[in-house]
């Protein structure tokens, strides 16, 4: 009889092990890092109706016109959640969050969804972090968004990222839309010289040309009018103060002038985190302003900004700089011989993880030393070791798994817990060493 294995859907990954260890550093610092700069965690759902992230993102942006899940359960069409702008801003709205007052700032995490080429670093289901602030067009807001967005990543170990900075300015006559008509005159002399995605750009999504990854179009793209120098007053001024709060907080952001994010709502500021050990998908992250965003989705004029970064591209980055991320090991393993101890020993470990320990034991009915080589595999810390004479002893063989034979002691049975911690509290320096077995080379 053969066994049929399923396989994981294209695009999307299991993982465990040091990569569930950079995980989960990566959400338990998010959580608590957020809350120093005012944001509260919210959470919405996973699919959303079409026409909520066609109408922000825009229908001729790549997301929209080819990246998205899209199906149709009933009479309305849904879309499994390409990012996370427009469904913060859609429960911003429908929940009435600006009413309830103190800081509109929220932070969410969790899975997104684009129908993209996989590679590495670029996956059909992927995870981000992100920040949305919402009611304030104050520039020292964009400045303070880009430093978390860096100061995020450095807290977790990521540095050697490279920080640009870029205005696509607002949608006044004399800004955004004369620029790109400046760009669409200097564009159509020379159009058939860049490539064919380039070409079609230039119908449907003219300021993607800019950061076309062709060298030929980036070469051309380098001739072209910028951005921040066709804006307007408003849009110059704040550009100035973003540039200046970001220099005084020590942020070395470089002005890329083919930087303009891909999505519509983007207004003003926008900027992007890489990190050179990433290869060709090196983007960890970005933002950018959308003051009209939550206008166009139905809510009043509100200006607001946010940031997205990438948890499986932080994820390989720390595994450039951390080599080895270890599980915290296990303290206690539990052996025991016989229907009996087996049994004693099941509440005997209630009480250890009740007590804040971290325990666990054979339940496969193994002999004693492939029990042994189990909590050797897993690393653990101690040893009980509990067979018929021991309880009917009244007593229990702790085990130090640094250490031969000498390493053993017995405890009363009555006093298990007192003596435990004592031989724990004794042995804080071994215990931090095998915390990282990676680092000194496994243990059979
Ligand atoms: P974006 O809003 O598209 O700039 O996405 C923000 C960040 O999410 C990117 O800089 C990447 O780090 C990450 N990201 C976006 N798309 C993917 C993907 N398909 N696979 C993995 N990470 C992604």
């Amino acid at each position: 009889m053969t066994t049929a294995f399923y396989r994981r859907i294209e695009g999307t990954s299991d993982f465990h092990g040091p990569e569930a260890v950079r995980y989960d550093r990566i959400m338990a610092h998010a959580a608590e890092f957020f809350g120093r700069y005012g944001y509260r965690h919210v959470q919405t759902p996973v699919f959303e109706t079409t026409e909520l992230f066609a109408r922000s993102i825009g229908d001729a942006t790549d997301i929209v016109e080819k990246e998205m899940y899209t199906f149709q359960p009933g009479s309305e069409s849904v879309t499994l959640r390409p990012e996370g702008t427009a469904a913060v801003v859609r429960a911003f709205l429908q929940n009435h969050w600006a009413a309830t007052g103190g800081g509109q700032k929220f932070w969410y995490a969790g899975p997104f969804f684009r129908r993209e080429r996989p590679q590495k670093g670029r996956l059909r289901q992927f995870h981000q972090l992100g920040a949305e602030a919402m009611g304030s067009g104050d520039p020292l807001l964009d400045a303070e968004t880009v430093y978390m967005g860096l100061t995020l990543l450095s807290e977790l170990g990521i540095t050697r990222t490279l920080t640009r900075l870029n205005t696509i300015g607002c949608l006044a006559p004399g800004c955004r839309p004369q620029y790109r008509e400046r760009l669409r005159q200097a564009l159509s002399l020379d159009m058939e010289k860049y490539c064919p995605v380039c070409q079609k750009r230039f119908h449907r999504n003219l300021l993607r040309i800019l950061d076309c990854k062709n060298p030929k179009c980036r070469e051309l793209a380098s001739h072209l009018p910028k951005s921040h120098e066709c804006l307007c007053g408003a849009c110059e001024a704040h550009f100035a103060v973003v540039r200046e709060a970001l220099t005084a907080l020590g942020v070395d952001a470089r002005l890329d002038a083919t930087l303009v994010r891909g999505l519509d709502y983007y207004a003003r500021t926008v900027f992007e985190f890489t990190h050179e050990a990433l290869g060709a998908q090196d983007a960890l992250g970005g933002g950018g302003r959308y003051d009209g965003l939550v206008k166009e989705i139905g809510g009043p004029d509100t200006p607001a900004i946010g940031l997205a970064l990438g948890i499986e591209r932080m994820m390989l980055a720390l595994e450039t700089v951390d080599g080895c991320a270890c599980e915290p090991p296990l303290q206690i393993f539990g052996i025991s011989l016989g229907d009996g101890p087996r049994r004693a020993m099941v509440g005997m470990l209630a009480r250890l993880r009740q007590a804040g320990l971290s325990a666990d034991m054979d339940y496969e009915g193994r002999s004693f030393k492939a029990q042994m080589r189990v909590a050797n595999k897993r690393g653990a810390l101690f040893c009980l070791i509990l067979g018929e004479d021991e309880l009917g002893r009244g007593e229990i063989v702790l085990k130090d798994m640094r250490e031969g034979a000498e390493g053993q002691i017995s405890l009363p049975l009555g006093d298990l817990m007192g003596a435990l911690l004592g031989a724990l509290r004794a042995a804080p320096a071994g215990a931090a060493k095998l915390s990282c077995p990676a680092a000194e080379g496994a243990r059979p």
